[in-house]
């Protein structure tokens, strides 16, 4: 049985595993250096995918799909396994959280959310219209589109999900952190001001977007609430990984994207290339000063 702190899940003597994100009962330990996620077929899709093109050295690799008491996972690597007390950042990239077909089924049948319309009240009373006020509720879009534009989603195409320092300190509160002097101060503060680990950051993501613009896979397929997972430790090792697929979707017909234009209903762009663009500048930025 596992044992949950807010976000640090103790999967074995002497490890500390760490989720920045989703519901805490979403992972469970797999066998050594691998980890269980709660299965989902999109993602299974994409991982299967993805260990055969040129994206591979950037993504976990993938195991397939198990079973433990009685439920469905997928087995992936453990990306925190080869580091020594990391400290770890989750950032979500692309400019739209939500997919293209969410928002066609709000449409069709709008299903009002309290505990939507609850999480925006609490970081903002004064966020939903009068009509959402009265109903007491809000659609997911809806709730969706708001987190975009209050945190940098909508002007940089992507946010900080969370970090967890090595020191131990952990904020999984960055809603409200959209300008780009405050995103700047936490990529500093997450590497604590360390050069080489912002030289080996920037290289590794300069590496990865050369190999999303070689990509079949990425071409070919609406990406939608992935994120960047950095990791870095005292030893000066520091790479990051694309994660979490569960909205990566193959786009209709032989339709591709460019992942830098601007997204209008119907053209699937999600501005992951163009968020990649502005955090590599604003890395490149800060190991420069
Ligand atoms: P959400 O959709 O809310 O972001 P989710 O249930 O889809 O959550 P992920 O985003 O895939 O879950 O992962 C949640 C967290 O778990 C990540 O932020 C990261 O801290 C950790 N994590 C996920 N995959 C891995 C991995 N392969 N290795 C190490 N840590 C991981
Ligand atoms: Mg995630
Ligand atoms: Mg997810």
């Amino acid at each position: 049985v596992l044992k949950y702190s807010p976000f640090v899940v103790s999967f074995r003597k002497h490890y500390a595993w760490v989720q920045l994100s989703g519901h805490a009962g979403n992972f469970q330990a797999g066998e050594n250096g691998r980890i269980l996620k709660r299965f989902c077929q999109c993602e299974q899709h994409s991982l299967e995918q993805l260990m055969g093109d040129p994206l591979r050295p950037f993504v976990p690799t993938y195991y397939g799909m198990v079973q433990q008491d009685g439920q469905d996972f997928n087995q992936m690597e453990d990306l925190l396994a080869d580091f020594e007390g990391p400290s770890i950042m989750d950032c979500k990239m692309g400019s739209r959280t939500y997919l293209e077909e969410e928002l066609v089924k709000a449409r069709e049948w709008p299903r009002p959310r309290k505990d939507m319309y609850e999480k925006m009240v609490a970081v903002d009373p004064g966020a939903p219209t009068p009509e959402e006020h009265a109903q007491g509720a809000v659609t997911k879009p809806r709730y969706m589109q708001w987190r975009e534009t209050m945190s940098s989603t909508s002007t940089l195409g992507f946010r900080i999900e969370g970090i967890k320092k090595a020191d131990g300190t952990c904020n999984t509160n960055f809603k409200k952190t959209q300008a780009l002097e405050q995103v700047t101060k936490v990529l500093e503060d997450f590497v604590d001001g360390d050069q080489g680990i912002l030289k080996r950051y920037v290289a590794r993501l300069e590496e990865l977007r050369n190999a999303l613009e070689d990509s079949p896979f990425f071409k070919t397929h609406e990406v939608v609430g992935s994120s960047l997972l950095f990791v870095h430790d005292h030893t000066g090792l520091a790479k990051v990984w694309m994660i979490d697929f569960g909205k990566t979707v193959p786009l209709p017909d032989h339709h591709t994207l460019t992942h830098r234009l601007p997204w209008a209903e119907g053209n699937h762009e999600d501005g992951y290339l163009w968020g990649l663009d502005n955090l590599i500048r604003l890395l490149q930025g800060l190991a420069q000063s």
